[in-house]
């Protein structure tokens, strides 16, 4: 008798009086869940390897189905949730550490975001209409210089260190080709290029098709190397060093050999088939002093052309790090919160490893205007930012600019199932499948995340100019535009907020 330890957490639920057997839910499932039984010719679905991904709800033409939570539920215990207990089934069946993908959703470790609320300008300080008055939401990162000089004309005098310039304060995050599909770089590349801002390669190269998109790209240097070349350096608007990534701070990266195949492994400068590992550490940096010379040598091998972003994770002593950071000689320091997603990592790392990306911002920035260093470095804040306030909510606690990773991919359709490293992502984003990776339109998908950041960029000019604030800049750091709602005064001190009603 087989006993099934790890009972489905999802039913599918198909309305017989509706379902015409078209068979269109079992093309589009890779997880195998759907299948027609040839005696009856009726369809069956085995729930066990739901992931709970929507494809097939999206795609049955007279919508037939639904995925719900599963209805049956273990004795109720506080501390041992069926989770909790289901993780221990799986782990004495395999042996092996539980993997998972996307952002932590640990409830108990909160989203300051939900917990933050803006301000409006009322009769003393009007606000601002941005349909009828011009609102500035370009933003420069990197290095500022001390003094500037304009000549008799008006015109800047003085030669600016090598700096991106963004029309809206919103980057696409580091995702690496190989984690993700051709497909997903291509739309990320031409939403990019359209929007004036920039998409980041993460650590596994650059296709050769992508090069025209170079101006709009980061080229992100990581532990492994993985398509690291001069051309490559050359290639990107800036270098991104990543020592770290908020979903498993500590770690480095894993890409199995299942995805390394064809221009994955010619990209990543890696045999087909051979795991991708990149190292927790980067093997020449063990301080500060390592890592300026890293970003010096990057400065050197590319002319002194590109701006130097450091990109760690948000851990126990942030404020110190990036004070490091800021004097390491890089333009721009990247830190991603405990929320932000990954392609794959370690459940128990990734949902106890690090802290919330708001806490670590508040403490970053005011660490380092306390050390009058912070125009040295730009600030770009990740990990859950899931819409226009809540980049409004990161801006006004000191980033100069936010990278979005998830809420990217699931303008291309991500429902967050926590799957991508089965590589069998039916969205056909976190795949190398080629016949799952065409389902993703790089034209269709690059349109859609244009219409969401513009979306995002005009409600963001909407809430400036509600504030009375019309430059972006202005904004940067102004934590009296922001108040708590139900934090405690400790939470208060660390993100530099008062509560609301004071
Ligand atoms: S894994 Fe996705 S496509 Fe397959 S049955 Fe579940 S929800 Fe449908
Ligand atoms: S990218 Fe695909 S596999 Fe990963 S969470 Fe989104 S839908 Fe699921």
């Amino acid at each position: 008798m087989k006993i099934q330890w790890d009972t489905p957490r999802f039913a599918v639920l198909r309305d017989r009086e509706l379902c015409v057997n078209c068979r269109i839910c079992e093309q589009q499932c890779a997880f195998g869940v759907h299948k027609k039984d040839e005696k009856t010719g009726k369809m069956r679905a085995n729930a066990a390897l739901c992931v709970d991904c929507q494809r097939c709800v999206a795609c049955c033409p007279i919508g037939a189905l639904q995925i719900r939570p599963a209805e049956n539920t273990f004795r109720p215990h506080a501390g041992w949730t069926q989770d909790a207990r289901q993780e221990i089934y799986r782990q004495a069946a395999t042996g092996g550490v539980l993997l998972s993908s996307m952002g932590s959703s640990q409830k108990e470790v909160p989203c300051y975001w939900d917990k933050l609320l803006l301000n409006a300008s009322q009769v003393t300080n009007p606000p601002i209409d941005p349909l009828r008055e011009p609102m500035e939401t370009e933003v420069y990162l990197g290095r500022r210089p001390d003094k500037v000089r304009r000549g008799p004309d008006g015109k800047l005098d003085t030669a600016l260190p090598p700096h991106l310039e963004l029309k809206t304060p919103i980057l696409f995050a580091a995702m690496s080709y190989g984690a993700i599909s051709y497909n997903v770089h291509a739309a990320l590349s031409r939403a990019a290029q359209a929007l004036g801002t920039y998409y980041n390669t993460g650590e596994g190269g650059l296709h050769r098709d992508l090069y025209p998109y170079g101006a709009n790209t980061i080229v992100q240097v990581a532990s492994g190397r993985f398509g690291v070349h001069r051309e490559y350096l050359m290639a990107g608007a800036a270098i991104e060093i990543k020592i770290g990534q908020g979903a498993k701070p500590g770690i480095g990266g894993h890409l199995t050999g299942a995805k390394i195949v064809g221009d994955v492994a010619r990209t990543r400068m890696v045999p087909e088939g051979m795991d991708a590992i990149s190292p927790a550490p980067h093997h020449d940096i063990y301080s500060i002093e390592d890592l300026r010379q890293l970003v010096a040598s990057l400065k050197e091998a590319t002319g002194y052309t590109k701006p130097v972003i450091v990109k760690v994770a948000a851990v126990h002593n942030i404020a110190a790090i990036a004070s490091g950071i800021a004097r390491s000689g890089a333009d721009a320091i990247a830190i991603d919160g405990f929320r932000g997603g990954t392609g794959a990592a370690p459940a128990r790392i990734r949902d106890n490893v690090g802290i919330p990306i708001e806490l670590a911002l508040a403490a970053v920035d005011e660490r380092l205007r306390q050390e009058q260093i912070r125009r040295r470095i730009s600030v770009i804040a990740s990990g859950s930012i899931r819409n226009s306030a809540d980049v409004v909510k990161a801006i006004a606690l000191g980033a100069d600019a936010v990278s979005i990773g998830t809420a990217a991919l699931c303008a291309l359709g991500c429902h967050l199932c926590a799957s991508c490293h089965t590589g069998l992502c039916n969205w056909g984003i976190a795949t190398q499948r080629p016949d799952l990776a065409a389902r993703l339109d790089p034209d269709e998908g690059a349109q859609r995340l244009v219409n969401l950041v513009n979306a995002w960029t005009r409600e963001i000019r909407e809430m400036m100019g509600g504030m009375g604030i019309n430059s972006i800049e202005a904004l940067c750091g102004n934590r009296l535009a922001l108040r708590g709602i139900g934090l405690t005064q400790k939470e208060l001190d660390i993100l530099g907020v008062k509560h609301a009603g004071e």
